[in-house]
């Protein structure tokens, strides 16, 4: 740090000195308070440095003293960062996200301070620059002449991002300032994202697509949009023009896509639009990347942000639009620290800030559809897919009819439709979303079945590593060579299938065929997965065997045949929102069919021909049909979106004081009309990574304050310190 942004803590404080609250990022409530040295000028939402206990922290000045603690018994702080305070709208959306999730204030400050590192000025890099003579200079080796091409623009470089671009080395540029040929100078801001154009590479939208964009572009207060239409629609394309909009007005703007779908297809797409990358936030940064973007965002100068969840919680300065893509995915759910859902946060954002949130979906989620229905949203469809490309022909094949051969998973007619799509020369996805061989490895002679040892869960056979492995808490072991309950030797058989399975059985079905398997599990790093998705786009995969990881996003011009084996997964559990989910993955799935010119086709295995879900995606119209069904049963049985539900998960590795835990809270739960409070029961994962765990469901009728009634009722309830008691407002799973 350096003199100027650093006050002593020897300086003098005055008699009558100032106090205000600083909240630092640790699990606390409240902010503390600080004197205020003379010499400080401070305002709400400066970051600054402050004692706390034995140690220097980072905090930000959320607003005056408390008083709780005399003037005499505080502590000054030590120094202000210079860097723009944290807006007004970015502090009270800290509260809200607070006091909404149940969570510690100073919890929710954390993920705002994920870059410490950008609270402090970049220090000045060497540039390089042309001079306005240097091009006159005749005598030049092609080298050098090659350099100066590169830099005919005028823009400033790194010398090795020079030398990168002429294909030279370092030691030429720096010979050539040397030499007086061109300009050296310091480069103060690496922010991304500065100065993006947002007339470049416009689109000419068409009618449907204007029209939906100008309603967009018109709108300048707080208002939520659904950009509803089906993969390829040009949805993107339209919210791009509210993006160009926002930035026409110099605002910075926040394009939120689960993380998954960040992919470099994207960026280039938007390169393609605005000539210039965006900033990115997602997990995957390097600290470096981190600080310059936080920094940037912070100060006002990195425009536009593409990331995943988190991005949320950067210190935005004129935030004026929300994007969130894919607005039903289930990844927008933060299940650990703060819990949160960050497309409900990011219209929390847009509501504090006064601006337009655009959610953006093909199958949107069943809340966001009924709060369409009811007016709330404003609903923005385009028809049909852009240029008029068709969509692709979705069947069943009745599994009933069409039974596989034994110990085999495709029907013969899937069988008939990948051999024609290979005598095309075109691309079959076979899709399972089922990682390793076979989910459950069981002992023929007395029915055991291989689970975890820390779990509630089988354990899934993978012939990659050759071992058993658990999907929770990753345990893996040697398929033990006799049954470790009746002792019989090579009893053990694989039941069901998993892509790995599929993989064999494929192989067998088409010897000739080029096959991959993409799944997680499968590559060790997103490079490996980039190469994998590059080899499909290039044609040198025929079949390709896949889990969801395939499903989201990606463009592949010639796959024409998609192949569910399994459309049954998922429509028998139990939890609320397995149809909705089954619905959403299928329907993605299928997008993957006839992207390009050519017509695609889909076929779905299935057992449960005549379930809804399964006639809803063969049939015309049928997304909505099958979304007023689910509303229907949801609302006559009381369930979000018509009711309000807050899961409680009480864990601890001793069963008999976790479940203590959850039988006093059980004793003192708030019952009412409007109230009533499920448990406590044994979770479906009763024990997950050595934990028991027991759960109660709260729900509610959606007028009453479930936070403050459920601080009331949990903080009356003593916990011991090994138990852990997480609460989850608006849960997506129940396990
Ligand atoms: P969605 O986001 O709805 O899946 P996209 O915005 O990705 O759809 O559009 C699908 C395809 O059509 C993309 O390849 C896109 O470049 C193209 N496209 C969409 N709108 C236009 C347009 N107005 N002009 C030219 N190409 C377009
Ligand atoms: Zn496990």
């Amino acid at each position: 740090m350096s003199q100027q942004d650093f006050f002593k803590n020897e300086v003098s404080i005055d008699a009558g000195a100032r106090c205000i609250s600083v909240l630092v990022p640790y699990p606390v409530e409240k902010a503390y308070d600080y004197l205020v040295p003379d010499d400080l000028d401070l305002e709400a939402g400066d970051y600054v440095c402050v004692p706390l206990g034995k140690r220097d922290i980072t905090g930000v000045v959320w607003g005056e003293a408390q008083g709780n603690v005399p003037a005499d018994k505080l502590k000054p702080l030590i120094s202000k960062y210079d860097v723009e305070p944290m807006s007004k709208e970015h502090r009270d959306f800290i509260d809200w996200v607070a006091d909404y999730t149940l969570s510690m204030r100073g919890s929710v400050l954390k993920m705002a301070l994920s870059a410490l590192g950008g609270l402090h000025p970049d220090k000045p890099s060497i540039g390089y620059r042309l001079l306005s003579s240097s091009s006159e200079n005749r005598k030049l080796t092609p080298q050098r002449r090659k350099v100066l091409d590169v830099m005919a623009e005028g823009i400033v470089y790194a010398a090795s991002e020079l030398a990168g671009m002429a294909g030279c080395s370092v030691g030429v540029i720096k010979g050539m300032a040397d030499k007086g040929l061109i300009d050296v100078c310091a480069v103060y801001s690496s922010a991304p994202c500065v100065s993006p154009d947002y007339t470049y590479g416009r689109a000419i939208l068409s009618d449907s697509q204007a029209e939906a964009a100008a309603r967009l572009c018109e709108e300048s207060h707080y208002n939520v949009f659904l950009l509803d239409g089906v993969t390829g629609a040009g949805k993107t394309e339209v919210y791009f023009e509210a993006v160009a909009n926002a930035l026409s007005k110099d605002q910075q703007v926040l394009i939120l896509l689960p993380e998954i779908a960040l992919s470099n297809a994207f960026l280039s797409r938007f390169q393609d639009r605005f000539g210039c990358r965006p900033a990115l936030w997602h997990s995957g940064l390097t600290s470096a990347q981190r600080r310059k973007t936080w920094r940037g965002v912070a100060q006002g100068e990195t425009k536009v942000i593409i990331g995943a969840r988190s991005a949320l919680f950067l210190p935005y300065q004129h935030l004026g639009l929300i994007v969130v893509d894919e607005e039903h995915d289930p990844a927008y759910k933060q299940e650990d620290g703060v819990i949160y859902h960050a497309r409900d946060m990011a219209i929390v954002r847009a509501h504090l800030g006064k601006f337009p949130v655009v959610l953006v979906s093909a199958t949107p989620s069943l809340e966001t559809y009924v709060n369409v229905q009811e007016g709330k949203y404003q609903h923005l469809e385009l028809p049909s897919r852009f240029g008029g490309a068709s969509l692709p022909e979705i069947s069943v094949i009745d599994l009933r009819a069409d039974k596989p051969e034994r110990q085999c998973f495709l029907s013969s007619t899937l069988i008939k439709a990948v051999e024609e799509t290979l005598g095309r020369k075109e691309q079959t996805l076979l899709f399972l979303n089922r990682r390793g061989y076979a989910p459950l490895t069981l002992c023929r002679t007395c029915g055991h079945r291989m689970e975890c040892p820390r779990c509630t869960a089988w354990l899934v056979e993978h012939k990659r590593s050759g071992k058993l492995h658990c999907h929770h808490c990753g345990f893996h072991t040697h398929p033990p060579a006799q049954c470790p309950e009746c002792d019989d030797q090579n009893s053990f058989a694989a039941c069901g299938p998993g892509v790995e399975r599929i993989f064999e059985e494929a192989k067998g079905c088409f010897p000739e065929a080029r096959i991959m398997i993409v799944a997680s599990d499968m590559v060790d790093s997103s490079e490996d997965l980039k190469d994998q998705l590059a080899q499909i786009k290039a044609g040198e995969v025929d079949i390709i065997i896949g889990t969801q990881i395939i499903a989201k996003g990606h463009h592949f011009p010639m796959l024409t045949l998609v192949g569910v084996v399994d459309a049954d997964l998922g429509l028998t559990g139990g939890e609320l929102r397995a149809s909705e989910r089954t619905y959403q993955m299928l329907h993605q799935v299928a997008g993957r069919a006839g992207r390009a010119e050519k017509q695609g086709r889909v076929l779905l295995q299935s057992y449960m021909p005549e379930h809804r879900i399964i006639t809803a995606m063969a049939s015309q119209g049928g997304r909505d049909v099958f979304l007023d069904t689910e509303a229907q049963e949801r609302e006559m049985v009381g369930m979000p979106p018509f009711s309000r539900l807050v899961a409680l998960i009480i864990s601890g590795r001793d069963e008999a004081q976790a479940f203590e835990v959850a039988k006093a809270l059980g004793r003192t739960a708030p019952q009412s009309k409007e109230v009533q409070i499920l448990g406590p029961a044994t979770a479906p994962y009763a024990r997950l990574r050595g934990r028991y765990r027991y759960r109660l469901l709260v729900r509610a009728q959606k007028q009453i304050d479930v936070q403050k009634m459920m601080s009331q009722w949990v903080g009356g309830v003593q916990v011991p310190s090994q138990v852990r008691v997480y609460i989850d407002v608006d849960p997506q799973s129940f396990l």
